[in-house]
């Protein structure tokens, strides 16, 4: 499989730039990207873990998590290898930062193929970082959507904008992790920086379902100054973006203590002063629904648990209002 993305420098100074993610990685011969899955072999960039699942399973939507995009249903999640972050808390980071010898290989038509067998709603990309396999998620996507199934991504939103341009398209739902606002978060703890998930963030408003998570971190990204600006760009791509606000637990390198609900709850008012659509995530609570206009509940979830309690076809069933999202 050809590489996208990738270009040969100058004879005198000899190798690939990877042009797919904003680390621009240069690749001298036989060295591996920043992800682990882009590597220059004899001058050609190479794809080592191209169609190499680190696992699939059938989930909840809810678990993405997406609360707007076809409550209820399942869809099968297909994982990877890798990463362009180095979170220091991933909850994935034996997939994420960690490589097996050879897997065995699933074509994109066998992905699709699996998912149809599934029944399932559509093909989520998931668990590691999705975006690092750009190639193989498009063919795939491009299948699928042809088969009618959808496309959930669910990622770092750690890419540049020409790709991002090109895949988008096929997206059906995504959310995109925000894990912070602060740039010298990101370039310290993450190995990123800020403004290129503000970008991906601004491409995929308006064009595919988005939704949003951030995981709360006692001391790192949980001041109400923080949050506020979190909620504020995102009012600004369109107040109907769902926000999920995660609660942490201890992982990998953190050890910091784990966030408390009670922590959760002034975060989820100051987002709430900004956006319709707040969720506390990864806490024993209902995460519901209520109608912006009138207040009435309109979905109610525990859990996984769902029910479509006064949503009728994508309105409150009370006043009438249409509520964001694609519904069944
Ligand atoms: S996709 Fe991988 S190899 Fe390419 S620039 Fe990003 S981290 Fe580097």
């Amino acid at each position: 499989m050809a590489a996208l993305y990738a270009r040969q420098e100058a004879p005198e100074n000899p190798g690939l730039r990877c042009l797919l993610c904003p680390h621009a990685c240069f690749l001298a011969e036989g060295k591996t990207g920043v992800c682990g899955v882009r590597k220059n072999e004899r001058g050609e960039m190479s794809l080592p873990y191209y169609a190499r699942l680190s696992g699939a399973a059938i989930d909840p939507i809810e678990k993405k998590p997406l609360y707007h995009f076809f409550p209820g249903r399942k869809i099968f999640s297909a994982g990877f290898y890798g990463c362009n972050l180095r979170c220091p808390f991933c909850q994935n980071h034996h997939i994420s930062q960690e490589f097996p010898g050879k897997t065995r290989a699933t074509l994109p038509e066998e992905l699709v193929e699996a998912a149809l067998a599934e029944n399932s709603l559509g093909i989520a990309y998931t668990y590691s970082e999705p975006l690092v396999h750009f190639e193989y998620l498009l063919q795939t996507a491009q299948a699928a959507r042809a088969k009618g199934l959808k496309n959930v991504l669910v990622s770092n939103g750690y890419l540049n904008e020409a790709p991002a341009a090109r895949l988008v398209p096929f997206l059906d739902a995504a959310n995109i992790d925000l894990k912070s606002f602060s740039d010298g978060f990101y370039r310290r703890e993450l190995g990123g920086s800020l403004d290129p998930v503000l970008r991906f963030l601004e491409l995929a408003a308006g064009r595919t379902h988005l939704e949003v998570t951030t995981l709360v971190i006692p001391g790192k990204n949980d001041s109400p100054a923080e949050m506020g600006r979190i909620a504020s760009f995102l009012a600004g791509l369109n107040q109907d973006i769902p926000l999920h606000l995660s609660c942490y637990r201890p992982m990998y390198r953190y050890t910091i203590r784990e966030s408390t609900y009670r922590e959760l709850e002034p975060l989820l008012d100051t987002a709430r002063q900004k956006l319709r659509y707040v969720y506390p995530g990864n806490v024993d609570r209902e995460a519901n629904t209520l109608c912006p206009s009138c207040g009435e509940l309109l979905v109610r979830r525990q859990g996984y648990r769902v029910s479509l309690a006064a949503l009728k076809n994508g309105r409150c069933g009370k006043c009438g209002r249409q509520i964001a999202g694609v519904w069944e």
